[in-house]
């Protein structure tokens, strides 16, 4: 190693599986990023985006000061200057200020994106800030991508006693999900998070059956024992014709389902008429392959049914979500009374676990409710699929000013024509970002904040993806550039220079004596049972004890309580999913979302060299190419009910005759050279769930043709 060269223990935060890296610097900047080997979770894993953290930091539009719109013109991406960012916080603050005394508290709204939750600090602040504003205007990305997981709890219920995991089971059912891809097999139960491809062969050679439902040969369908590649869109009926065979056959848990559900017979009544014939008809999974997998799954002693975004994205995702975890339920899939508690809380406090149920609430019913369609708030959370709408559609607390913190709505949210336009027309939007993305082009000031490895921080809030009590403290490893903030700093500045107060883990903080991120960090964990500073000690992270706790009795006053597995509403559901025809003739492909290893939703998507020619190409099946008399590599227009782009097709002999797929999140609104963005083709026309506004961005029926060549000269 060079003498200007040093190397530094650390951990990547560009996703949930938060692998510990050794990180090169050379004359301040980060050069090679190797996987750390003595890393006891990850093992020297990383994949690409990871090894390239360097050109996230030092890319050529990595912004190393906070940037001001210097006229109202508002044409995107121009006009940009550079502001201290003491003078931005100072100026956006006054203009809050001024649209909340003018306009009420809910005429200013939070929306945050995936990488606002891998700082330990940036969402704990955030919600500080946001709660001294008195709005209930708070948006994520959670609600365009998985919030039907929130409403099967809120219809369902919950069992309290854990659930079961992917490190001691001899099954498991991944749906719409590619974890060797994207590295998260469920949510946060920690299924096939670290090490992806490793942790699946080595579960399969211990004896796991390993099931997945993926229209597209994926890699991890690769892996599998049995793969269903079931019609994109018909994952309710595939789940509900599972359910048929297993309640059919008697295969399910009944002293689970004695004890803890409520409705048994409704679900067999409403799964009886689902039988594997139909399901062969609707999914054009066999129905062979559908008793088969239904007794494989039912048939292991341990192990759970998860889905990724896959099936949240989808139509009828609500209940197609339902009945994957009825799934679970009906086999048992939890823990009992008396069994180790899957407790990995090591700097979070940890919650005893109890074999009892908590009920569905649905208390979207009650609190906060929106002027679109009467939506109310899910776990606090306003669907992201109304943002548009609660900025554009005339009312009383219309959102006028939008701080958008770690996201890019412009490029995540569907109806892009639409979200172009809503975000155009904010009073105020104000984007925290370290890259010019496209919601960064919109915005009156781009807060640039520091990257992953010029900022400490620890890995509390990843505990649950773990495989085991685990925890990592990482100082930084660079020097931001000097115009750059934490994003903790940005939202303690804005409270302060608001004159908000700040509650920040329980106490009340002084805003006229900053914290530091040290001081915040063990703030954060104190309830933990490891303190902080024994991390230190540890740069590869430490290996918690794993806690003698036990699942416990139910407590005498919820010992009733039950789960509701087939609701009159969630019925209704599926008798739809059940109705529904596709009309496959003036859109006769099923257009699939698909993630790639080089790129994490936005991030990764500009990184020179990373993501091959910078582009979003259309993966299309080679016969189905050559039907529509295309080669690989030409260029090409999709269509859909919704919009129109130009990309290039690509032939892709994974994915399943009739289903094509593009990545979500590319595009640029001012250039070509990023490639196509898939929400040019989504919208209210693919259909709407109700409850959490969740449009149909996957299986969404489109046509593909050639660009002529006179069109292309004059597109
Ligand atoms: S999987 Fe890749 S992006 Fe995720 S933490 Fe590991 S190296 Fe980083």
């Amino acid at each position: 190693m060079l003498a200007n060269t040093s190397r530094h223990v650390s951990y990547c935060r560009l996703c949930a599986s938060s692998c510990g890296v050794l990180v090169d610097v050379e004359d301040g900047r980060i050069g090679r990023i190797l996987g750390d080997t003595q890393h006891p979770i990850s093992g020297g894993y990383t994949c690409p985006k990871g090894r390239r953290g360097g050109d996230l930091t030092h890319s050529p539009d990595r912004l190393t000061t906070s940037l001001r719109r210097s006229d109202r013109t508002h044409v995107d991406g121009a006009g940009h200057v550079p502001i201290a960012t003491a003078d931005a916080v100072r100026d956006i603050a006054a203009r809050l200020d001024e649209v909340i005394a003018r306009y009420g508290p809910d005429s200013v709204a939070l929306f945050t994106g995936t990488q606002h939750n891998f700082a330990a600090l940036t969402p704990l602040m955030a919600r500080a800030w946001f709660r001294g504003t008195g709005s209930h205007k708070l948006f994520s990305t959670m609600t365009i991508d998985q919030s039907a997981k929130w409403v099967v709890a809120e219809r369902m219920g919950s069992y309290l006693g854990g659930r079961q995991r992917i490190e001691n089971a001899d099954v498991w059912l991944l749906a719409g999900t590619n974890p060797v891809v994207s590295g998260n097999g469920g949510d946060g139960d920690g299924a096939v998070v670290q090490n992806p491809s490793w942790t699946l062969r080595s579960a399969r050679e211990r004896g796991l059956r390993l099931i997945v439902v993926d229209p597209r040969r994926t890699e991890t369908a690769a892996l599998a024992d049995i793969h269903l590649t079931p019609r994109p869109g018909t994952d309710a009926v595939l789940f509900a014709g599972l359910l048929h065979v297993i309640l059919a056959e008697s295969l399910h848990d009944h002293h689970f389902t004695a004890q803890y559900v409520a409705d048994l017979p409704q679900l067999i009544g409403a799964v009886s008429q689902v039988t594997p014939t139909v399901v062969q008809r609707i999914c054009a999974v066999p129905a062979e392959q559908v008793v088969e997998t239904a007794r494989v799954f039912a048939g292991g002693s341990r192990g759970m049914a998860t889905s990724g975004t896959g099936v949240c994205m989808g139509p009828h995702s609500n209940v197609a979500e339902h009945l994957l975890a009825a799934l679970n339920v009906v086999c048992g899939r939890f823990l009992r009374e008396g069994e180790p508690a899957d407790d990995r809380a090591v700097l979070t406090r940890q919650v005893p676990a109890r074999a009892e149920v908590a009920p569905a609430e649905r208390a979207y019913r009650k609190g906060f409710r929106s002027r679109i369609g009467g939506l109310r708030a899910i776990r606090g959370e306003l669907p992201s699929g109304i943002l548009a709408d609660e900025i554009l559609e005339p009312g009383p607390d219309r959102v006028r000013a939008l701080i958008v913190s770690g996201g890019n709505p412009a490029a995540a949210l569907p109806d892009r024509d639409k979200t172009l336009r809503a975000l155009r027309s904010l009073d105020l939007l104000v984007s925290i970002d370290p890259w010019m993305s496209d919601t960064a082009r919109l915005a009156d000031y781009v807060i640039a904040p520091t990257t992953m490895y010029e900022r400490a921080d620890h890995t509390m809030i990843m505990e649950p993806f773990f495989p085991t009590p685990f925890a990592q403290f990482t100082p930084a490893v660079v020097s931001p550039p000097a115009g750059v903030v934490d994003d903790w700093r940005f939202f303690f500045d804005l409270a302060a220079a608001s004159g908000q107060p700040i509650k920040f883990a329980g106490r009340q903080l002084d805003p006229g004596d900053p914290p530091t991120a040290d001081d915040l960090l063990a703030m954060a964990a104190e309830r933990g049972r490891v303190p902080v500073n024994d991390l230190t000690a540890a740069p590869h992270g430490r290996l918690a004890p794993r806690s003698d706790a036990i699942v416990g009795p139910a407590d005498p006053d919820r010992a009733a309580h039950r789960l509701t597995l087939m609701p009159d509403d969630v019925a209704a559901e599926l008798r739809s999913a059940l109705a529904e025809t596709t009309a496959a003739v003036r859109y006769p492909f099923l257009l699939t979302v698909r993630r790639i290893r080089e790129a994490v939703n936005s991030t990764g998507t500009r990184v020179p060299g990373l993501v091959p020619g910078g582009i979003n190409p259309v993966s299309v099946h080679p016969r189905d190419l050559t039907v529509l008399g295309l080669r690989d590599g030409q260029d090409v227009e999709v269509r859909s009910s919704s919009g129109k782009l130009r990309t290039c097709a690509r032939s892709d002999a994974t994915l399943t005759r009739g289903t094509v797929a593009i990545t979500h999140c590319f595009g640029s609104i001012d250039d070509g050279e990023s490639g196509a963005n898939v929400n040019a083709l989504t919208g209210r026309g693919q259909g709407v769930q109700a409850i959490n506004a969740m449009p149909t961005l996957t299986a969404v029926p489109v046509a593909i043709a050639a660009i002529e060549d006179h069109e292309r000269r004059t597109p």
